[in-house]
């Protein structure tokens, strides 16, 4: 928290210079999520932690240990890897950890996991510096046990790893959940990273 958001005004003249555009994204985000045409969303209240630990049992050591954070607004609404890699360049006690966010419907059986990017200080402690449109102010956070980049993992798979659901369909909030959503199948995911840590980048 602390002397973070005093970076906030910084962070902000950084991103519009680098990357004015992102504005406008965050504008545009800002538009779907106010016409939106249901009620429903995913949030940090529903995620019940005995089916977060039951569903990350899975996973190996591709994924670390979660944790919930708080959120401490300092960059701008949902550009969590743009804010993290610019604080980062600013702050360089600081650096960027990628990882999911994981949310679930109120009735806590619908689990998504969407890759996010948290930053972490010297001593490996964590911080959430992106605010959402949902205003959470406590978010869930697992660590994905990866040597590459974002960047690079967009360059080499493209949004493949983004956004995933626990595929169990007994939600009782009578949601319309996204098809195009994939489901966890953790054995395949837990070697697309190790292969995808296997890649040298030079
Ligand atoms: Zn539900």
């Amino acid at each position: 928290m602390n002397n973070l958001m005093t970076m906030k005004n910084e962070l902000a003249r950084t991103m519009l210079k680098k990357d004015p555009s992102s504005l406008i994204d965050v504008l545009k985000m800002k538009k779907e999520w106010d016409n939106r045409n249901d009620d429903y969303s995913v949030g940090t209240y529903g995620v019940n932690v005995k089916i977060m630990k039951r569903m990350l049992s899975s996973f190996e050591d591709t994924l670390g240990t979660p944790i919930k954070l708080e959120v401490i607004n300092v960059g701008f609404n949902n550009m969590c890897h743009n804010n993290c890699i610019n604080l980062c360049d600013m702050c360089p006690e600081y650096k960027v950890q990628l990882g999911y966010n994981i949310t679930a419907c109120d009735c806590g059986n619908l689990m998504c996991m969407e890759i996010h990017s948290v930053i972490k200080d010297k001593d490996d402690k964590l911080y959430d510096i992106t605010p959402d449109f949902n205003n959470e102010t406590k978010k869930w956070f697992i660590p994905l046990n990866t040597n590459k980049t974002m960047h690079q993992i967009s360059a080499l798979c493209g949004r493949e790893y983004d956004v995933y659901n626990t595929n169990i369909s007994k939600c009782k909030c009578k949601i319309n959940w996204s098809k195009n959503m994939p489901s966890f199948v953790p054995s395949e995911f837990n070697n697309a990273i190790k292969n995808l840590n296997r890649i040298m980048i030079y």
